[in-house]
């Protein structure tokens, strides 16, 4: 029943947001392993077959328009499923009116910059939804973790303030910017928990075909777990905003962690409300002369 599917499908989404102001603790106030109605994934992925239906029925509307762009923003810890999302959830989509982008270790000529320049460089035009598989985020999240990697930021000294409250703020104002200018931006944080992670960690090494995701790197951040999900916490608390509010989606069940960030792509999209722009640039009586040409051929 599609109607019935639509409607569980716009219930998921409210519950998973952020209440700006509110202060997160993790893990305690979001279960990773939570479904909402959804009993398993025969059901999960009936409901994305519907979700994706009016993705595809939207994105056009949204290229057409040529008014507003969306940059959809994933972060996770490792193995909580970013690059798989990306893939189920953008399956239904014109390849032509999506980018997508992941952010590794900052190259040299980037630390040369300040530190938002190469997640502007990325974004979306209007009419095209970016997708950012990490993004500004990790400079309040691993680069918080690591301090040091402040370092090799080439950053003037600073002042009384903390840095992390003030690239709060900035991240706050930059994304009001962007709202205000018509680039919606949609921040999903995907939260496995730690034991859903070492499965996911040994599943890639017990498994030839996933080994080569595996690198020594994700059991020495795994290392770091408390660290990052008081960072996360922190991030949550401070950059949940109105016009740009964190979504928490449980991603120990990868089927329904594409369900609910589909259904989270699609909310930002309706909102939009995306439409075929009726009025046409060309004269009325250039458009009959060129009717009449076509019909006489
Ligand atoms: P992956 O997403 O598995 O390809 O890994 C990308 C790596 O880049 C992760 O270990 C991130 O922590 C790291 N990374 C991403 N952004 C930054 C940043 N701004 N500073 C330092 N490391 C970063
Ligand atoms: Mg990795």
């Amino acid at each position: 029943m599609p109607d019935e599917t639509l409607k569980s499908l716009r219930s998921l989404v409210p519950p998973l947001r952020v209440k700006p102001g509110a202060t997160v603790r993790l893990p305690h106030d979001f279960d990773p392993a939570n479904t909402a109605k959804f009993r398993d994934r025969e059901h999960a992925q009936a409901a994305l077959a519907v979700g994706v239906d009016l993705l595809r029925d939207l994105q056009p509307k949204l290229a057409a328009q040529e008014r507003f762009g969306l940059v959809v923003i994933l972060q996770g810890m490792d193995a909580a499923g970013k690059d798989s999302t990306i893939q189920h959830v953008m399956s239904g989509l014109n390849p032509q009116g999506v980018t997508v982008h992941s952010f590794k270790v900052p190259s040299a000529e980037e630390l040369l910059h300040d530190y938002l320049w190469r997640y502007a460089r990325e974004l979306p035009s209007r009419g095209m939804i970016g997708i950012y598989n990490r993004s500004h985020y990790e400079e309040v999240l691993v680069v918080r973790v690591h301090p040091e990697y402040l370092g090799p930021q080439h950053l003037p000294p600073s002042g009384d303030g903390d840095v992390w409250h003030q690239r709060f703020n900035e991240i706050n104002s930059w994304e009001r910017y962007l709202v205000d200018n018509g680039i919606e931006v949609l921040k999903l944080f995907l939260n496995v928990s730690k034991e859903e992670q070492r499965r996911r960690f040994l599943e890639r090494l017990d498994n030839p075909d996933k080994t080569w995701k595996f690198t020594l790197a994700d059991v020495r951040e795994r290392r770091f777990w408390d660290d990052y999900q008081q960072a996360y916490a922190e991030m949550l608390s401070h950059t949940s905003t109105e016009y740009a509010p964190w979504h928490v989606i449980p991603a120990d069940h990868k089927w329904f962690a594409r369900l609910a960030a589909a259904a989270s792509v699609l909310d930002a999209l309706e909102r939009l409300r995306p439409r075929y722009p009726r009025r046409v640039s060309i004269p009325k009586a250039e458009l009959q002369r060129a009717r009449a040409e076509l019909e006489a051929e």
